[in-house]
């Protein structure tokens, strides 16, 4: 008689909540955890997977993803979802998107990850032109809500608002208990160390909220690095109990390459990455740094986005009118450790978690990039644990995942330390990815209360949370 679903033998089970870490079996019922012991008998199980010599953790949480539409990175409907769900993760967060998109592409390439999003916030798309009002503000939010989003993200980089526009958007959001992003910068600011330093004042003392990819903020644009890094850690520590930040450990970024008539771009992130290397602000800059393999464009394939750069590059920048996302290589190899590294004098670190900026795009490396710091000694194995679930799971206050232990989801995946990356992805019980393949389907959505009536009509599975839990307005104890 067989009474647990599925059973993983053998494995080095890590778990950050509980500081478990030893060689165990994990015995899964009804897609829940029902037991963690030395050993459990394999006949009990209906399935089984040896994971000797491999690293079972708590299912990969990514809170920075993009797989819905918002950017138009990636046109495959639902591309994004079979990437992340290759590259290990069980849960993400994608930062900007429409619901309707989101739903499509779990429809069409859903690869059995838990999805939620946030609304994206464009002018002349989800939001109207010109100056907003306090109500037209709190429209936009209530919008995003009943849509089914978790929230909102303000995407500072590209359609800055004004500083009281921003702040306001944050209120509301706060006060609308929904989670709420911010990729720094207004128009009086920029996406850049000027952003997170006008952060205090935009938060004032009850402002909450998740700070996206602090690195692409550390890239020497106003100071040296190492003086940008040790700024924006202050930053956010003063900002402790108001905050949570992830960063990402790829080297190249994703922007837009869009001009407007006279041939300016009109993205911050494309004119900073141009100026670092003394390209001009235009199409003619963008060519240049093209022709020079320092920018890159995308193509998309039947597996994802690749880079493309040189004479094609700017066959394909042309081809697209300028309208098509870019790739530079800026984002600082020692911004990117010491910012997930770092500690406070409390011995907790400062920004909570990994998260990748992918989906989509081709950087889903999050398990590769943490394994090589574990290897290198900038992170304890159960560290990494924190950065990859345990922490991401209390940002977005998903209480029943992030954790390896008996009762919780069983979202587990198990990493290869040998080659350094996700080898096995488990949601829910349910095998989603093996050595790289993509075995799971559909997904579910994670919504809000409010969210509820509108995600039920998509008919795809979905789970209620209450983002009032999440990190940023539960506190840190
Ligand atoms: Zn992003």
């Amino acid at each position: 008689m067989t009474h647990y679903d599925l059973l993983i033998q053998n494995g080095r089970v890590i778990d950050a909540q509980t500081r478990f870490d030893d060689i165990a079996d994990i015995a899964i019922s009804k897609g829940k955890i029902e037991r963690i012991d030395s050993e459990i008998n394999r006949n009990l199980a209906k399935s089984t997977i040896n994971a000797i010599g491999q690293w079972v953790i708590p299912g990969m949480i990514d809170t920075h993803v993009h797989v819905a539409n918002a950017t138009n990175f990636g046109k495959v409907k639902g591309i994004g979802l079979q990437m992340v769900a290759a590259a290990g993760a069980t849960t993400v967060i994608d930062l900007g998107g429409s619901m309707e998109e989101m739903a499509e592409g779990i429809n069409t390439r859903g690869s059995g990850v838990n999805v939620g999003g946030l609304g994206y916030l464009k002018p002349g798309e989800t939001v109207p032109e010109g100056r907003l009002s306090s109500d037209t503000i709190l429209e936009i939010v209530a919008t995003a809500l009943e849509a089914g989003s978790l929230g909102i993200k303000l995407w500072g980089g590209y359609y800055p608002f004004t500083p009281e526009e921003t702040a306001r958007f944050i209120a509301t959001a706060n006060d609308l208990g929904g989670y709420v992003a911010y990729h720094v910068g207004t128009t009086k600011s920029g996406s850049r160390l000027d952003g997170l330093r006008e952060l205090p004042e935009l938060l004032g003392n009850r402002g909450r909220v998740h700070i996206a990819h602090v690195n692409a903020y550390c890239r020497g644009s106003i100071l040296p690095v190492n003086d940008e890094i040790h700024e924006a850690l202050n930053i956010i520590s003063e900002l402790r109990d108001q905050v949570v930040s992830e960063v990402h450990l790829a080297r190249p970024n994703f922007t837009l390459g869009k001009c407007d008539e006279n041939g300016k771009v009109l993205a911050d992130v494309v004119g900073n990455c141009l100026k670092l290397k003394n390209y001009t602000p235009t199409d003619e800059g963008i060519r240049a740094a093209l022709y020079d393999n320092y920018a890159s464009t995308v193509e998309t394939t039947s597996n994802g986005l690749v880079l493309v750069t040189g004479e094609r590059g700017i066959k394909l920048f042309d081809a697209a009118k300028t309208d098509i996302t870019m790739s530079f290589p800026v984002n600082n190899a020692t911004a990117a450790f010491q910012l997930t590294a770092s500690k406070n004098a409390d011995n907790e670190f400062i920004i909570d978690a990994i998260a990748s900026d992918a989906g989509a795009l081709p950087r889903n490396i999050n398990i590769e990039q943490a394994m090589r710091m574990v290897k290198f000694g900038g992170l304890e194995p159960i560290e990494m644990v924190a950065k990859l679930s345990y922490n991401p799971a209390r940002m977005v206050g998903l209480t029943s995942k992030g954790r390896l232990s008996v009762g919780h989801d069983a979202d587990i995946t198990i990493i290869d330390p040998v080659k350094g990356s996700a080898s096995h992805g488990i949601v829910a019980g349910e095998l989603i990815m093996s050595e790289g393949n993509v075995l799971g389907k559909s997904g579910t959505i994670l919504t809000t209360a409010r969210g509820e009536r509108k995600i039920n009509s998509y008919e795809l599975d979905y789970e209620v949370i209450d983002t009032t839990q999440a990190l940023m307005y539960s506190g840190r104890n």
